[in-house]
């Protein structure tokens, strides 16, 4: 019996390794293969311009299709000769970077191993087209909407901004068969009621209010279905899923109704791993999706894998999680008639040590820059989960100007519980210096 499983388990390994583009080869190759260098969030527009140069000296055909509201160019880049049109975007929101750099690394990839049999048969069965940053004016500065502050995802319909004709004319010109809509979401969205980050999440983007499917989108889903399972080999756990809700303004939507059905992945964070480790999971989805299309294995995919992927959450992560904190608010003196009592009166007035978790997050910056911190929840916080927790229990915390507020950017002073000190001696802060100071997303020295 063991034989007899032995023998179609080696048969189905021995046909993966000759076609070649198995999640864990792929893995391989992009290192061998990719051109992008720097961490996405560092690439600007001139960077990007680098890459497509590099690309254009493979032999790829590249080309300016429009310009900016500041009148930056805009790429498309083409790749295979075959009937089946597919249609790849990335970084609309300019301060979501990721997959900029997998579609160069993929398209460096596919035109340096048109030899092996798969890129080959790519090659022969797809035209690939891909518009990588389409909005360099917010990539340029890091936020998410273009120059005119419009959100070209909500432009689909209004078409003020040149990027969403462009994205508009680049379809329907071309009719494509398949549209992939690429994105970041933020780091802290969760996979269902775990605490596990989102670093990748799906929807097949249905296009209409009712939610009806067609065979279009069942395709999609396994096609989602098919890279899920890639992706399964390095990050399970950590895949989402969006739920299908409309919006009628919406690009990934209106192409869908339009006629080219829309895959959206978002890329998340995956604490521990930089973001070249994301665009490698962008560069082994979309391979495997491309290959699956080009040797008809995609129809050997399951919806099921799909649609059992829980929904995101939002909300329940943090940067950092400080919890059990006895948490002290200075009492300020409030200015009656808007004058006078703007100082800090003696003895200073503090309130009871209450105790509470303290959710903290970074604002979201590129790669480097120094971290900026805000408190995003204060409570009983036993259900969220931090990418950092620490245990402040024996600590009494108080924030450097007196008061723990939501949203303020802080400073937090960590003082031992052991510690005998006269918090309403105005001088306590110089007198007693904290065991530990949270600032900039790092403590000073370690809470025990
Ligand atoms: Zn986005």
């Amino acid at each position: 019996m063991k034989f007899a499983l032995f023998l179609p388990l080696s048969f189905l390994l021995f046909a993966m390794s000759l076609l070649g583009q198995t999640p864990k080869e792929l893995f391989e190759v992009w290192d061998k293969n990719r051109i992008s260098t720097i961490q996405p969030s560092q690439v600007k527009h001139e960077q990007v311009k680098r890459y497509l140069e590099g690309l254009k000296q493979l032999g790829l055909k590249v080309e300016e299709v429009g310009r900016s509201f500041e009148n930056r160019e805009i790429y498309q880049v083409e790749f295979g000769t075959g009937a089946m049109k597919i249609f790849l975007w990335s970084q609309m929101h300019g301060n979501e970077p990721t997959a900029t750099s997998a579609l160069v690394d993929m398209l460096a990839f596919l035109q340096k191993n048109k030899d092996k049999d798969w890129v080959k048969r790519i090659e022969e069965k797809i035209t690939i087209r891909a518009v990588p940053m389409l909005n360099p004016d917010g990539a340029e500065i890091f936020t998410r909407r273009n120059a005119q502050q419009i959100d070209i995802n909500r432009d689909a319909v209004a078409l003020e901004t040149p990027e969403g004709r462009l994205l508009k004319k680049l379809r329907d010109e071309w009719q494509p068969e398949i549209g992939f809509n690429l994105h970041n979401q933020n780091i802290w969205t969760s996979v269902g009621d775990t605490k596990k980050q989102a670093s990748i999440s799906f929807l097949v983007v249905l296009g209409n209010e009712d939610g009806l499917s067609s065979r279009a989108h069942e395709r999609n889903k396994r096609l989602c279905g098919l890279m899920i399972g890639a992706l399964n080999e390095y990050i399970k756990g950590n895949i989402g899923r969006y739920d299908e809700s409309y919006n009628p303004v919406a690009f990934g939507d209106n192409f869908s109704a339009w006629g080219t059905p829309t895959i959206l992945i978002e890329t998340g964070g995956l604490h521990g791993k930089d973001e070249m480790y994301l665009v490698r999971m962008n560069f082994i989805a979309y391979l495997t999706a491309l290959n699956a299309l080009a040797d008809g294995t995609e129809k050997n995919g399951n919806e099921a894998v799909y649609e059992n992927i829980p929904l995101n959450s939002s909300g329940r992560l943090f940067n950092v999680l400080v919890k059990n904190a006895s948490i002290i608010n200075l009492n300020k003196p409030r200015a009656e008639n808007g004058e006078g009592a703007t100082g800090i009166e003696t003895p200073l007035k503090f309130s009871q040590p209450f105790t509470a978790d303290i959710g903290i997050n970074f604002e979201r910056r590129r790669t480097g820059a120094i971290e900026s911190t805000f408190i995003r929840e204060i409570g009983d916080l036993s259900n969220y989960g931090g990418f950092e927790e620490f245990d402040a229990a024996n600590y009494y915390v108080i924030e450097k100007d007196g008061e723990l507020n939501l949203g303020s950017r802080n400073e937090l002073h960590f003082y031992k519980k052991s510690r005998k000190i006269d918090w309403t001696d105005p001088a306590f802060p110089t007198k007693n210096k904290p065991d530990s100071v949270f600032a900039n997303g790092k403590f000073s020295k370690s809470l025990k």
